[in-house]
């Protein structure tokens, strides 16, 4: 089993996605074995979108991160970082695939709906930034 990390945006918790995005990962096959909704703080979102830093899209993505709560959670599953990939789409809403989570309810790749880890290494790293060991379900 492999564990990823998964952010429901700020745009899809105010559009009233959320419920519709977490069926749809169940329905998948992954299994949710943490959950919970916050909302980052600026300082926050910049330690956790470091890699992105000297990107032109940074500050508007620093300002979307954090305009509303997010819910994050931790999915396990066979494969799990490209498994959750495949089911967001590509990171623009006009080119991702029929069907997938950013196709469905993306606005715009500033506002795509979700988050999900790009690597199991980063996988690990993001979901250590959010939960301790007794959050996660084994
Ligand atoms: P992928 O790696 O498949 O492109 P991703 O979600 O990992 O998808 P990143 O490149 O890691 O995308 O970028 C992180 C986030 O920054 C994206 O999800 C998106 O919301 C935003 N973003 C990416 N590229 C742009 C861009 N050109 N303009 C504005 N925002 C962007
Ligand atoms: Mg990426």
């Amino acid at each position: 089993m492999e564990r990823t990390f998964s952010m429901i945006k700020p745009e899809a918790v105010i559009n009233k996605v959320s419920g519709k995005i977490i069926t749809a990962i169940e329905e998948h096959g992954l299994k949710i074995i943490a959950q919970k909704m916050l909302q980052l703080s600026k300082e926050q979102a910049c330690c956790f979108y470091a890699a992105h830093r000297d990107k032109a899209f940074f500050n508007e993505l620093i300002n979307n991160i954090t305009a509303g709560p997010v819910i994050v959670q931790v999915l396990s599953g066979d494969n799990a970082v490209e498994d959750y990939r495949s089911l967001m789409g590509a990171a623009n809403p006009a080119s991702a695939e029929e069907g997938s989570l950013r196709k469905l309810y993306g606005i715009s790749i500033e506002k795509n709906a979700v988050h999900g880890s790009d690597c199991a290494q980063t996988a690990e790293r993001e979901i250590a930034f959010f939960f301790n060991q007794l959050e996660i379900m084994s």
